[in-house]
């Protein structure tokens, strides 16, 4: 019999944590603001702007937004971002990626000062994260290693595989899983023997971004299966791990309602962090 992993639940507990800080901060004098900048018409950016402007709003954080034309030029963003550096009233700033093309991801990640860097993708965070001394953690690694928690299941000592190796999934969480003790395989679109690997897997996290990509029949019974992808087929969302995972694994995150709500409460949560750092 496997459970369920509800992610919402333990979003939610989160969250109310993040407003009664949001509360205690304004009860001293601080603001919580999160800045979020858009750029361009990119439809699922969108999407995820408005949820996390919603979410901002249900916990008290203020939200700034900055939806820019898909003109805006490097220089322009990079000027808006170094106001909003400077900007007391602004805990917190995100860029949503991806950009347009015609804008450098880097050097505009590299822009938002790391000590508002609510996403953690600062190299200078991503440094702090490998020698395991930090502030912010990338929010769906961040989220992923609650949900273990909150689980009761224990890393140290497990084989833990993960499939990607993406900057904002496959390698911070496989950074955080080693931090914890565990023994972690990453295994990335080279990889050969893929199956072996996810066999073995006591942990299994999968951040692929192809629908139902693992098959049940890959999965160790018993093992806790994370699946990050979000897919959209037939209009309907599917993770990156296949349904029969259902029947073998011990514990399973489901798609929607795992890994989702929890990296936006991590983002909400990382907001309130940045804005303690003026206390
Ligand atoms: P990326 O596209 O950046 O990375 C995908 C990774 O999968 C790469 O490392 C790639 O390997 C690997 N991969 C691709 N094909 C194979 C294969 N055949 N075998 C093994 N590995 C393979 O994706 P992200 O990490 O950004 O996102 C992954 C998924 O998670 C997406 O569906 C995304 O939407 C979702 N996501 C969900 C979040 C949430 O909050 N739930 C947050 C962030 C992402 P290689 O490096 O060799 O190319």
């Amino acid at each position: 019999m496997n459970k369920i992993i509800d992610g919402k639940k333990i979003a939610a507990a989160v969250k109310l944590q993040v407003k009664n800080d949001v509360e205690a901060l304004a009860a001293a004098g601080v603001q919580v603001g999160l800045a979020v900048i858009i750029v361009g018409e990119n439809p699922a950016s969108q999407v995820y702007v408005r949820n996390k402007k919603n979410d901002c709003a249900e916990v008290g954080i203020q939200s700034f937004e900055y939806a820019l034309p898909e003109s805006t030029t490097q220089q322009e963003l990079l000027a808006l971002i170094k106001k909003l550096n400077a900007d007391e009233s602004v805990s917190g700033i995100l860029c949503q990626l991806p950009l347009p093309a015609h804008l450098d991801e880097k050097s505009v990640i590299e822009a938002i000062s790391p000590e508002k860097d609510v996403d953690a993708f600062h190299p200078q965070n991503v440094g702090h994260i490998m020698i395991g001394d930090y502030t912010f953690l990338p929010c769906t690694p961040a989220g992923i290693m609650e949900m273990l928690h909150c689980e009761g299941i224990s890393v140290a000592g497990k084989n833990c595989v993960v499939v990607g190796r993406s900057n904002i999934v496959g390698k911070p969480i496989a950074a955080l899983l080693l931090e914890a003790n565990a023994t972690v395989t990453i295994c990335h679109s080279r990889t050969q023997n893929l199956e072996e690997h996810c066999r073995r897997a006591d942990i299994l996290v999968v951040a692929v971004g192809k629908p139902r990509f693992i098959p049940g029949d890959w999965i160790k019974p018993g093992a806790v299966v994370i699946d990050v992808g979000i897919n959209r087929v037939d209009g309907a969302l599917c993770g990156d791990v296949d349904e029969s995972a259902r029947e073998v694994a011990g514990y399973l995150t489901p798609v929607p309602g795992g890994v989702g709500p929890m990296t936006i409460a991590e983002l909400l949560q990382n907001t309130v962090k940045a804005a303690k750092r003026v206390l």
